[in-house]
């Protein structure tokens, strides 16, 4: 799109999301969602600074929602356009650059997924309630924003609903009110969150605490009751899974941990920022997905709190999500992460080597080969620093880049000061070469 504010775009894997111009630092949502009918209505008020002065500046929001009027700065409606998922606003006064921005957007309709290459993504209707699991592009399928990874801003969802429903929001509850039948449920995310990982979740569900009431991170579930037994076995390891990767990778980085069980199948479970969201078919009583619960769990470290500032780094989640389910696996007493490493490794050397792990094009970003050959570019890195050394550098990067963005030449410079080789030839052969590199004998090139 040629014009005076479609500059090149913020990302090339997702040419159409996020928006240039100014810079969020706080969404206010006031949400209010039918169950039955799937209607939701919204007002958005969106605190942002310009970064240069332009005539008009855009948000994301999909066409499924119809906006009913905009007001910027003040009382006064703004003109808009709403075409190609791009809200257009154009404020009645030029704002110069620098200056601050608070839209408020009110919006209507019945929000339904987007669709991609990924599959559907967003808000989603469940058998009786709705979830929002919206990586890479699904949040504009429910609030207007500014839809890419590098955008992060504080939050605070209200959600109004019919009242045997729970409703969870990211960030801590800070009140809860019914009125005849309705009720509001307000919560606040302090920490900075991209939009991908903003999450509604509404349902029969009861919530319980998982672990001790003492524990540094307080933990809870929110499930059907049907599921309960299930889920009390299916998770009873994730408080120690926690102790691991507090140890492992740092302080835990946001106040809390809240799992939820939908009463529906899902296809895969998904990370929001305290979040985690899995489906009735991984809590089966045989723990037959808690390879999986330490996937979610790490990403609050992986992707939520450090967050990539481009798609193609997604390598930094999802490798490291998956290396976080191998280093489980070895602290509960199972095959060790070498054991899983040299397996996966086998595994990939029976596939086309035809993906760039560091950079591995939009419709594969979500392959598996990118989680796995992500996992062994670590695993390998472990191998030439030593343990100690390797989870010394994976602490300081979860804590010197706590809620904020990554790319992957941040990662390799940091590694680069734990080193005493050069890990070019390292980063060369696993990030950025098709063929699947060896692994070095297990100990073998330990300089620990
Ligand atoms: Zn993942």
């Amino acid at each position: 799109m040629a014009g005076k504010f479609y500059e090149a775009p913020i990302d090339e894997y997702l040419p159409q999301n996020g928006n240039r111009g100014y810079r969020v630092s706080r969404y206010e949502l006031e949400l209010s969602y039918r169950v039955a009918g799937n209607r939701l209505t919204g007002r958005a008020t969106i605190t942002a600074v310009t970064t240069a002065t332009h005539p008009r500046f855009a948000l994301d929001l999909a066409q499924a929602l119809t906006v009913a009027k905009v007001f910027v700065n003040g009382t006064k409606a703004a003109k808009f356009t709403h075409q190609h998922g791009k809200l257009v606003i154009t404020p009645q006064q030029r704002i110069p650059a620098g200056g601050a921005l608070s839209v408020v957007v009110l919006y209507g309709g019945i929000p339904k997924p987007v669709r991609g290459p990924w599959g559907e993504v967003g808000w989603e209707e469940l058998t009786e309630g709705a979830l929002v699991a919206s990586q890479p592009n699904g949040a504009a399928s429910w609030f207007p924003c500014d839809d890419h990874p590098s955008s992060k801003a504080s939050y605070r969802i209200s959600i109004t609903t019919d009242s045997p429903y729970y409703a969870l929001a990211n960030g801590t509850l800070l009140r809860k009110q019914t009125k005849a039948s309705q009720t509001t449920w307000v919560y606040e995310q302090p920490e900075p969150m991209p939009s991908y990982l903003a999450t509604i979740q509404i349902g029969h569900y009861r919530k319980h605490r998982i672990g001790s009431v003492h524990a540094p991170v307080p933990m809870q579930a929110i499930l059907p009751a049907r599921l309960r037994a299930n889920f009390d076995h299916d998770f009873a390891r994730q408080p120690k899974m926690l102790e691991v990767f507090t140890e492992k990778f740092g302080p835990y980085p946001f106040e809390g941990y809240t799992v939820v069980v939908t009463d529906d199948e899902l296809e895969i479970p998904i990370e929001a920022q305290g979040i985690s969201i899995f489906g009735a078919n991984h809590c089966d009583g045989r723990r037959g997905a808690e390879r999986l619960v330490a996937h979610e769990l790490a990403h609050q470290w992986f992707g939520n709190s450090l967050t990539i500032r481009q798609w193609r780094d997604i390598w930094l989640h999802e490798g490291f999500a998956c290396y976080a389910e191998w280093i489980w696996s070895e602290a509960a007493g199972g095959p060790t992460a070498d054991q899983l490493a040299r397996a996966a490794r086998h595994n990939l050397s029976r596939q086309p080597q035809d993906i760039v792990v560091g950079d591995p094009g939009p419709r594969r970003m979500f392959d598996d080969r990118v989680y796995k050959r992500g996992a062994l570019t670590l695993h390998a890195l472990r191998l030439e620093l030593g343990d100690s050394t390797f989870f010394n550098l994976l602490r300081e990067w979860t804590i010197r880049y706590r809620h904020s963005s990554v790319t992957t030449e941040e990662f390799t410079d940091l590694a680069g000061h734990y080193s005493l080789v050069p890990l070019r030839p390292l980063w060369e052969s696993w990030l950025l070469a098709e063929p699947l590199p060896q692994l070095p004998p297990h100990g073998g090139a330990s300089i620990a």
